[in-house]
């Protein structure tokens, strides 16, 4: 993203963490792992609780990637829907990876607790109608949730309760989830990084994989090279995501990244930022291209969307943004962005996350879809799992078919944008 790191409001305004030094020269480990995000640094805390040692290499800093970046939301269960993943996967499955979901949420919680990060936890999450066909589907969803797969958290919020929460003429109803919510995410990362450390991960910030070369022997090392070292390991965990780039091929071409931006109000006062959403949830609309938006601890309003098309970012995200937070909360028209910056999410073509293995003891996570915020915490634990030997949970994941990006590994651009603009099409109908 052209956005230099000062325009990210999380790492502008969070002290900074002790940095690591690159890597030089040759390390050993049980198990390198190539990427410094929550997905990353989860797998590295528990392996390491389990007695692993671990090297895990970052190209730029912990949480320079959609995990120091995101709106925050924690949100339960898969981008796909459960519908979409009995489809992929049967039903018994769809349900196993539900409760995986839910248990992510918890282990969020409890992560956040034992290492005592400072996070700006804040429970509460509503995603929001804008048209009136989407009524029906909000109340389908919430009873799907609550008869078939025991939810009870969720309730359906109607238009004059809404209009009290979220005081704005855009929305008709809502759900509200009391299992959900929101953090400050760049400094969950960090909170997972200082706690990774401590268990004795060895972290090397800017150190970018340059070269993998592995086996299909499950005896045989592999070696991760950087530009001024080299990890030899048994086991390798590729976290890169969507800024793995062209590392892996297979990897990038099952995977889309997403532009999408976020613009952070200027200091409103607790009075003002309460005012918009009166209960202190995440707020997303069920637009595909959608807006999300929630209030930061020190009484702003930070607001995602815009989705870039073409992978370029917008000439000017921080006006294109000011415009849909008007189109919200008319009453914020002479309210100053004070920082907006952009990101890449990491998104399949079925929304479904993408977890596998490229030889017996290679491993990668991707394709959180929008909901990595808690995905990607729990997903490093099944990782750490599957790697000390109970591979069971992992397995289910690793199921779930997968297609290639239409129009193949070149081609990946221009359809995206054609999709994109087919999603756009489908929202404004
Ligand atoms: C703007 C934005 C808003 C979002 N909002 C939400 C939200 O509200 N809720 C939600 O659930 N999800 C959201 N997401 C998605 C979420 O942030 C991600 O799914 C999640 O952070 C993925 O974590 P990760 O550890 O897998 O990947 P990342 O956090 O992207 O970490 C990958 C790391 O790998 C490093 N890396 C890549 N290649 C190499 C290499 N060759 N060598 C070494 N290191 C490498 C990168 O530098 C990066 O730090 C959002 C994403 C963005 C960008």
């Amino acid at each position: 993203m052209a956005n230099a790191d000062t325009q990210n409001y999380y790492f502008a305004t969070t002290p900074p963490p002790p940095p690591h030094a690159p890597l030089a020269g040759e390390v050993r480990a049980d198990v390198c792992i190539v990427g410094g995000g929550i997905s990353g640094l989860s797998a590295a805390l528990h392996l390491a609780e389990r007695g692993f040692t671990v090297a895990l290499l970052e190209a730029k800093h912990l949480g320079f990637g959609g995990s120091g970046r995101s709106g925050g939301q924690t949100i339960f269960g898969y981008a796909s829907g459960q519908e979409k993943l009995e489809k992929l996967v049967g039903a018994a499955d769809a349900r196993y990876m539900w409760d995986i979901a839910l248990e992510g949420m918890k282990l969020q919680r409890e992560l956040i607790a034992k290492h005592s990060i400072a996070c700006d936890y804040v429970a509460g999450h509503m995603h929001v109608g804008v048209k009136a066909r989407h009524d029906a589907e909000l109340r389908a969803e919430v009873e799907s949730l609550q008869e078939t797969y025991g939810y009870r958290s969720v309730r359906l919020v109607g238009h004059e309760e809404l209009r009290t929460l979220v005081p704005s003429e855009r929305y008709t109803m809502g759900i509200y989830d009391s299992n959900s919510g929101h953090l400050q995410p760049y400094k969950y990362t960090l909170g997972l990084g200082a706690a990774a450390a401590r268990a004795g991960v060895k972290i090397f910030e800017n150190s970018r994989v340059t070269k993998l070369a592995f086996t299909t022997n499950p005896n045989s090392d592999t070696l991760v090279h950087s530009e001024s070292g080299v990890v030899r390991a048994r086991h390798l965990l590729i976290a890169g995501n969507a800024l793995l780039g062209r590392l892996v091929p297979e990897l990038a071409s099952k995977l889309m990244a997403v532009g999408t931006y976020i613009a952070a109000t200027e200091v409103l006062g607790a009075e003002r930022a309460s005012a918009l959403i009166t209960n202190n949830a995440a707020v997303a609309d069920i637009n595909w291209v959608l807006d999300y938006f929630r209030r930061s601890a020190d009484h702003r309003l930070l607001f995602g969307g815009r989705v870039s098309y073409s992978g370029v970012d917008p000439f000017d995200s921080a006006r294109v943004l000011r415009k849909r937070i008007q189109r919200v909360f008319p009453r914020l028209h002479d309210t100053r962005i004070e920082y907006a910056w952009g990101g890449y999410v990491d998104i399949t073509p079925n929304r479904a996350p993408h977890f596998g293995r490229l030889a017996p003891n290679v491993y990668f996570l991707q394709g959180f879809s929008g909901h990595g915020m808690v995905l990607s915490g729990i997903a490093g634990k099944l990782v750490a799992e599957a790697i000390a030997g109970t591979a069971g949970r992992f397995d289910v994941f690793a199921k779930i078919p997968h297609r290639n990006f239409p129009g193949g590994t070149y081609f990946r651009r221009p359809a995206l944008v054609l999709a994109m603009l087919w999603f756009r099409l489908k929202d404004l109908l």
